[in-house]
């Protein structure tokens, strides 16, 4: 069921759809499919919870206290949270519980930021104190999707709540529970109803009415790019601010100093992780051409070693695809990939054995010989796929590096920070790791250039993306009676 108000409510029309399990293909639940209806509903009960205050302007040290009381409570169902993550999104168990870890904190970082905002004084001329608070925006409306999915909501939810916003959210259709569960959690620590409200339901409908809802002060999602496209188009119609965090291929880029078994690791754990389908799976591993060869042994070697299975087992290092569809475009993309003369190193077939028939599994594939003008280099394929380009020179690194419609992460291998440092300047992307990769905090703003997207989450720059300024000026002498006289008066 929906949570619409501080209740839950079913459909008006009395719709469900089904999770399922992708590592299985078991029904996991029924879910509430909601359209139009509930979303209006949605954000109404949001209209009305901004409007009377009973969040946006109640004292900070309130929204605090019951933020910090809700990341407690996280941190205490962080077991039962994780397992019912990694049965939804195939993604293993220990994964889960790592990513989760992560959780509470972002809701103590941002209740944290906002107790301790200070608003400014401006150095307005005259007989004036002017000053200029940070104010809430309003209805926020997030749309989510199923690769991190109480990590990608928390990264914004805990800042629109924190600075004193509503919400209605829309979560992927694949992996709709834990978000339910987060709402439920959060009327418990004392969120009051109204404030985080929750429509379960596809894109194509609960998705593109909350979008396109004209009561939104921001939109906010996480997706695929063509989402983005169309998200940012419709909310921008009703002048709705827009923040997009879309798709995103990212250079691993090992430098010729770089220690290849610890750089191989790290191309491997960027590549693989969540089965390929993270916005910043190290997916254009670049080595210099005299390495290239050593290199791509020691990947092969790892990849084909990586332990496929049961999401669940602590053992488990590969779950499945979210989904069948997935599964083919991932197939599509290792045959497009053959057809442009790029050679696969291991993988490159569907992993089928025992148990893995039952779900969405692939094995982890890496490809030689690649051009970076080919499609298996350039598009977004979302599972577990990555290229290996060559290099001649660093310029040439950086201009394969650039040479991407998406800018989100990078990282760089190298065993001198300096010579790293000097080479992130000239990527053209959101972020860039030097010696790691997929390592976030809430402290860490986080966005992409080019079609990875618009704004910025997390960090002081995605709080403030949830506040907006209002000036206030107050006159500190008697006002000018304009009328009454024909002298040239200043107008500060
Ligand atoms: P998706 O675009 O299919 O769906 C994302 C969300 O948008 C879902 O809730 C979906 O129901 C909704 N949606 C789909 N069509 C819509 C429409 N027309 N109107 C309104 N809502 C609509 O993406 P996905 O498959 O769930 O997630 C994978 C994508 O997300 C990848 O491209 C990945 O790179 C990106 N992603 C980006 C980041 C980031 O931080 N930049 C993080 C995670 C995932």
């Amino acid at each position: 069921m929906h949570v619409i108000d501080g209740r839950e409510t079913p459909s008006a029309d009395g719709r469900s759809f089904e999770v399922r399990n992708p590592a299985t293909g078991a029904l996991v639940e029924r879910v509430a499919e909601g359209g139009a209806t509930e979303i209006a509903r949605a954000v109404d009960a949001a209209q009305r919870a901004f409007d009377d205050g009973r969040w946006s302007r109640i004292a900070v040290r309130e929204r605090y206290r019951v933020l910090n009381r809700l990341a407690q409570m996280l941190e205490d169902a962080l077991p039962s949270l994780s397992l019912l993550e990694s049965t939804c999104t195939g993604r293993p168990l220990r994964e889960m519980r790592a990513q989760l870890s992560r959780l509470p904190e972002f809701y103590r970082y941002f209740a944290a930021l906002a107790r301790t905002a200070e608003d400014t004084i401006t150095p307005f001329e005259g007989p004036y104190l002017s000053y200029v608070r940070r104010v809430p925006l309003g209805v926020i409306g997030q749309i989510t999707p199923w690769n991190h999915p109480l990590l990608i909501l928390t990264k914004k939810l805990a800042p629109a709540l924190a600075a004193g916003n509503t919400v209605v959210v829309k979560p992927s259709e694949h992996t709709p529970l834990t978000t339910l569960q987060l709402a439920k959690m959060a009327l418990e620590a004392g969120v009051p109803p109204g404030v985080f409200n929750v429509v379960t339901g596809f894109g194509g409908e609960a998705g593109r009415a909350l979008a396109s809802h004209p009561g939104l002060a921001k939109l906010d999602l996480t997706g695929g790019t063509e989402t983005g496209r169309i998200v940012a188009q419709t909310a921008g119609a009703n002048l709705v601010r827009v923040n997009c965090e879309l798709g995103g291929k990212a250079p691993v880029i090992v430098l010729p100093d770089a220690d290849l078994e610890k750089a191989a690791a790290g191309a491997i754990f960027a590549a693989f992780i969540a089965t390929g389908q993270t916005c910043i799976a190290g997916a254009r591993i670049l080595v210099h051409e005299s390495q290239a060869q050593d290199l791509i042994e020691r990947m092969v070697a790892r990849a084909v070693s990586l332990r496929l299975g049961d999401p669940l087992l602590a053992q488990t290092q590969l779950g499945p695809l979210i989904s069948e569809r997935q599964l083919q475009r991932t197939e599509e993309y290792v045959a497009i990939g053959k057809r442009e003369g790029a050679e696969v190193q291991c993988g490159g077939r569907r992993a089928t054995k025992g148990v893995l028939g039952k779900g969405f599994f692939y094995e982890p594939t890496v490809f030689a010989d690649v051009r970076s003008s080919m499609r298996i280099a350039q598009d977004e394929i979302f599972g577990p796929v990555t290229c290996v380009l060559t290099y001649k020179d660093l310029d040439e690194a950086v201009r394969i590096a650039n040479d991407i419609p998406f800018g989100l992460g990078a990282s760089i291998w190298t065993s001198d920070a300096a010579k790293g440092m000097r080479l992130s300047e000239r990527l053209n992307c959101g972020v860039v790791w030097i010696n790691d990769h997929h390592r976030i905090d809430p402290s860490l703003p986080w966005g992409g250039t080019k079609d990875s997207g618009m704004g910025r989450e997390c960090g002081i720059e995605g709080y403030r993306e949830y506040t907006q300024t209002k000036s206030i000026v107050v006159n500190l002498e008697e006002p000018v009676d304009w009328y009454a006289t024909t002298e040239t008066l200043r107008l500060s």
